[in-house]
């Protein structure tokens, strides 16, 4: 195992400073100047808008919306909508700057924004969320712009959600700009590869550090948090490769089965069952937080911020660890898998796939023609291996664990710009 340097961050479940504890270690080892820390300290936009939607029941319900830009340096700023009831300032703040540094590491010309709406899908039916999307659409049409700022898919939101954004932006501005956002459906000039482009990445992310730990993955048990749309890629891909996957989970809890489960049968289960889990057979029931606990190789958060904690980081047991979602480690239980020689692949370089092929579809739009699937998945992959590169590279020659060399990689690329580009 790499010798790693060991770096103190402050432990916090508050997303943002989780970020920042990150942020601050990176560039006391970069010896960042002051003035450009200050600069990325802060996202450089911050709109939020209460809007007022018609509920099928005759009511008028306020949702508060967020579109918060961290940096616009590289390029316009990308990044997705989530729709869930722990979306507020602070965790949006977090997501629109972890954005920023997954597109310099990813090595595509964007900046980081993220949206999120305060409300539970879950709950809402199909023309509530149709008003919803449309009405935040309207209230950030001056904000949204395909050389402004991209949104695309994140948690709760998916393809639907794109096509009314699309439509609405582009009845508001009367031509059609597809480019305006990614993870649009394919008819709608959405990208092939586009859907599963982030599990996949995660599995080529996972693949890349298991050559460098010499991890055989025929001998390699996983455990994949979250079954959405980057755990159940991320699990299907994996199987792909010969690992075998023990431990899947959703909201409805987590399934085991130490012989390995049939990821394909659980896709298929999972789709003719609302898209969820619950009696899928085969399987032993365990929690959410008991698969993070299992006695595998290979871990897969996959799911949402704040898994693996001060509370139970030492009961992990998995030498590897992928992050496919964002944040699902806080800054003190980094510093505790590093003691224990626990190896992370960071949210911000192994979920960075899907926002590459967000990339090559608003490229494919702005050209009007569109490539083969072979052709994304074989820049995709590309992408992923070079990105991989560049941060354990860095994590090597500043001795530092890859969460925090993908940091220094990116910051650096970022701090280039801004002092190339200056104020004014
Ligand atoms: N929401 C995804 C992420 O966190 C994708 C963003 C995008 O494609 O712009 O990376």
């Amino acid at each position: 195992m790499k010798k790693t340097t060991t770096v103190v961050a402050k432990d916090t479940t508050n997303p943002y400073e989780s970020m920042l504890a990150r942020f601050d270690v990176a560039a006391k080892i970069i010896g960042l100047d002051e003035e450009t820390h200050n600069v990325l300290k802060v996202p450089s936009k911050i709109v939020t808008v209460n809007l007022p939607v018609y509920m099928d029941d005759g009511s008028t319900r306020i949702f508060e919306g967020y579109r918060i830009i961290h940096s616009n340096i590289l390029g316009p700023s990308k990044g997705g909508i989530r729709y869930s009831m722990m979306v507020d300032q602070d965790e949006v703040k977090a997501l629109a700057a972890w954005m920023t540094w997954k597109c310099a590491i990813a090595d595509i010309p964007y900046g980081g924004a993220k949206g999120g709406i305060t409300c539970d899908p879950a709950k809402m039916s199909v023309g509530e969320l149709e008003r919803l999307t449309r009405a935040y659409t309207v209230a950030m049409s001056d904000v949204f712009g395909e050389n402004q700022d991209i949104p695309a898919p994140d948690m709760n939101t998916g393809p639907r959600e794109m096509a009314w954004i699309v439509d609405t932006y582009s009845k508001i501005k009367r031509a059609y700009i597809p480019g305006v956002v990614t993870g649009k459906p394919l008819h709608l000039g959405g990208s092939l590869g586009r859907t599963e482009a982030t599990g996949r990445g995660v599995m080529i992310a996972a693949m890349e550090a298991m050559k460098k730990l010499k991890m055989d993955p025929k001998k390699t048990k996983a455990a994949v948090q979250g079954f959405g749309n980057v755990g159940s890629y991320a699990a299907h891909y994996f199987e792909a490769q010969g690992i075998r996957v023990v431990a899947i989970s959703d909201v409805t809890g987590a399934y085991y089965n130490p012989k390995g489960i049939d990821i394909n049968k659980a896709i298929a289960h999972a789709e003719a069952n609302g898209r969820q889990l619950t009696g899928l057979k085969g399987a032993e029931k365990i929690t959410n937080e008991q698969l993070l606990e299992l006695n595998v190789d290979l871990l897969a958060p996959c799911a949402m911020e704040n898994q693996i904690t001060a509370k139970n980081v030492n009961n992990i047991k998995a030498k590897l660890i992928v992050e496919g979602a964002n944040g699902p480690t806080t800054s003190g239980a980094d510093e505790v898998l590093q003691k224990k020689g626990i190896v992370v692949i960071p949210d911000i370089l192994a979920n960075g796939g899907g926002v590459t092929v967000s990339y090559f579809e608003w490229v494919q739009n702005r050209n009007g023609y569109y490539w083969p699937l072979e052709e994304v998945v074989q820049k995709a992959d590309a992408s992923m291996k070079k990105a991989f590169k560049n941060c354990w590279d860095a994590s090597t020659k500043y001795k530092v664990s890859m969460r925090i060399g993908a940091y220094i990689f990116a910051m650096n690329k970022v701090a280039n710009a801004i002092k190339s580009r200056g104020h004014f």
